[in-house]
């Protein structure tokens, strides 16, 4: 599977750097997004390091929305939002920041007017850890 081992994302799957969790299989892991645009906004991600969904496998992004699926499901149990996005993002234009590919799953509260470009901003790390905690649980895998 490849990796690249200046990739953020890839240094996160092989445990280099932190992350908070909340499902893993053996194509693709999940984690809570640490400058989440709405409570509960948490990462799919390939284990496969592809820049983007024209480099991305269709084994990977299969396994991505499947996983996608799964976490959304019980983002939307715990967390109880009024509806999820999902969001991908190709290339600056589409204001794409780490360049592997990944699937947002945003929870979306009505009128919360959260725009595409929704900026990154830190958020507080005991509540995200916590609710990460709690996905996870609920996930149970
Ligand atoms: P993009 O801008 O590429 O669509 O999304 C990248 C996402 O990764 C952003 O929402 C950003 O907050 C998140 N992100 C960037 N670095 C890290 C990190 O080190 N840990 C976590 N958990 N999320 C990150
Ligand atoms: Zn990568």
């Amino acid at each position: 599977m490849s990796k690249d081992p200046d990739c953020i994302f890839c240094k996160i799957i092989a445990g280099d750097i932190p992350c908070f969790r909340i499902y893993e299989d053996e194509d693709t892991l999940a984690f809570m997004d640490i400058n989440p645009a709405n409570e509960g906004h948490c990462l799919v991600i390939t284990k496969e390091h592809a820049a983007n969904l024209y480099k991305v496998s269709d084994a990977a992004i299969s396994a991505a929305a499947r996983s996608a699926k799964k976490v959304a499901a019980v983002v939307n149990a715990v967390v109880g939002p009024d509806g999820i996005n999902l969001v991908q993002a190709n290339g600056e234009g589409a204001e794409q920041s780490v360049f592997h590919f990944h699937l947002h799953v945003m929870p979306r509260r009505i009128g919360d007017e959260l725009k595409m470009n929704w900026g990154h901003h830190p958020g507080d790390m005991e509540r995200i850890k916590a609710l990460g905690e709690e996905i996870a649980a609920a996930i149970g895998d």
